[in-house]
């Protein structure tokens, strides 16, 4: 009798090759392997290194039904070890150029790996909605295909709604000086969903001029094919953006948030053997959390600017400044190519000035940190996980949003949830210094602490046995990945 002969469901799963895309994913492919799916996770050759590196030569091996397969992404080698994130303009442009060649090859070698009975048949993908090239992949193979949106729900209904900017003449500006003008305040109501929306609480990508602009031509590719998909998947819950998934379930037919997808994780119960399994491209310094240790509960800043974003030398002294003034203990992870330029140095002024209060480290296990009871207050760049991981861990924030969906969740942050407050583009170390204790010691921070507690309780509720993310997941399994298995 062949292996394979009860077979398993084998789902591709394939992210934006980000370390933002990637970390949700294998988490989605984690809960379905843990329903019985075999998986294989597509990375693309340059992240699969880098993987390696960070995490051990044989960290990705000896996973039962959980493979790993690559695909070049079309890009020159990066210079030096290779330890940045890629440009995403030219990843882009790329994805749309160049990656449906080698996944198209790569599903035909799945499809004779199982007819030489190595792995079960592929019977579903699940494609990052910006990988949107495999959809047609999808069709050529007959394959039910669901996009994931790594994304918030609003983040991903603005883009869908770049076309329409563009139709009514919102984008592109007419030129620089309507960044700095009072232009991107301009009320947009046109967008069912998406109540008191500015211009500049979209994705950041309307912050262009150009006509041709590659990003917006990118986003408009993927919005067009949404609608061929068998289902879009979120990583969000109901009442966190109930408007905008109503909205979205009058558009779409199957639409379904499963998120906190990390609570959902951890409340599986045979969760520990995968628990190995990460997706850190950078190596994890974890000495921060022993430092952590020695912290009195709720006291620390932790600041994390995520994975994509770079800033200036000037940028980086004011908050270094704004934090040391602060006077509260802080942990600030700088990651080696956070600083246009590559060096930085800190002065001997600042070193004396903060002593032990500061620990610096290149990268750490995020969700390990903010679950730490030292933690009071988060400063970040507002990415989409790091924002969901702060709400399960119930730690307010400051926001400094700079790229892509981060203007999106910081307005839902600042203005709808009411969980943190925004820091100026133009950052300066005054306002840091008085933000930060505004949100560790003032009553605005009290407040802000409280809600996001329930925030936090609410997304308990929602993937715990019975809640509504809980069961949305089997219910996409259920009426959609295994509908024709
Ligand atoms: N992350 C981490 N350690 C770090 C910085 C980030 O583990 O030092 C993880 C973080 O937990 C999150 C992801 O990397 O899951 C970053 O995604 P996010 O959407 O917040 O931001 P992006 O990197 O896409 O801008």
């Amino acid at each position: 009798m062949s292996h394979f002969a009860d077979k398993k469901p084998h789902a591709v799963v394939i992210p934006y090759p980000l370390q933002g895309h990637i970390n949700p994913m294998l988490k989605f492919a984690k809960l379905l392997h843990l329903r019985g799916f075999h998986i294989t996770f597509v990375n693309t050759e340059y992240n699969h290194k880098r993987l390696l590196k960070s995490r051990g030569p044989n960290s990705l091996d000896g996973f039962a039904d959980f493979n790993f397969e690559t695909i070049r992404d079309g890009l020159s080698p990066m210079d030096g070890d290779g330890d940045v994130s890629q440009d995403v303009p030219s990843l882009s442009q790329s994805i749309r150029k160049n990656f449906l060649q080698p996944f198209d090859e790569l599903l035909s070698k799945l499809h004779d790996s199982a007819m030489a009975d190595l792995v079960p048949p592929v019977t579903c993908i699940i494609s990052d909605c910006y990988m949107s090239f495999t959809i047609q992949a999808a069709e050529e193979h007959a394959l039910p295909i669901v996009l994931f949106s790594t994304a918030s729900a609003s983040a991903f209904l603005s883009g869908l709604h770049f076309r329409t900017l563009l139709e009514k003449g919102l984008i592109p500006l007419e030129d620089e000086s309507y960044l700095t003008n009072g232009y991107l305040d301009t009320k947009v109501d046109c967008i069912p969903g998406m109540k008191n929306f500015r211009l500049k609480d979209h994705l950041r990508f309307v912050r262009t001029t150009n006509p041709n602009d590659s990003m917006v031509e990118f986003l408009i590719e993927a919005a067009d094919r949404v609608h061929k998909a068998s289902a879009i998947v979120f990583n969000t819950y109901n009442e966190l953006e109930d408007d905008v998934i109503n909205t979205l379930n009058s558009m779409f037919h199957s639409v379904y948030a499963v998120g906190p997808l990390h609570s959902l994780l951890n409340q599986s119960p045979q969760n520990h053997h995968l628990t190995s399994l990460g997706s850190n491209l950078w190596k994890e310094d974890t000495k921060c959390l022993a430092w952590l240790e020695s912290k009195e509960p709720e006291s620390v800043v932790y600041v994390n600017f995520g994975s994509v974003i770079v800033m200036n030398s000037k940028q980086l002294l004011e908050f270094a400044w704004g934090l040391a003034k602060s006077k509260k203990p802080f942990l600030w992870i700088i990651r080696p190519d956070l600083v246009i330029g590559g060096s930085f140095i800190l002065s001997s002024e600042f070193e004396n000035e903060i002593s032990d209060r500061g620990l610096i480290a290149g990268w750490c296990p995020q969700e390990q940190v903010l679950n730490h009871p030292s933690i009071g207050g988060f400063l970040t760049h507002c990415g989409w996980n790091s924002t969901i991981e702060s709400i399960c861990a119930g730690v307010p924030m400051l926001c400094w949003p700079f790229f892509a969906d981060q203007p999106t969740n910081c307005r839902y942050i600042c203005n709808e949830w009411e969980i943190g407050m925004e820091i100026d583009t133009n950052v300066k170390r005054e306002e840091v210094e008085k933000l930060i204790n505004e949100l560790m010691v003032g009553e605005k921070g009290k407040k802000m602490r409280q809600k996001i507690v329930d925030l936090k309780k609410k997304a308990e509720e929602n993937t715990s046995a019975g809640g509504c993310s809980y069961m949305n997941l089997d219910k996409v399994i259920k009426e959609v990945l295994l509908k024709q298995y």
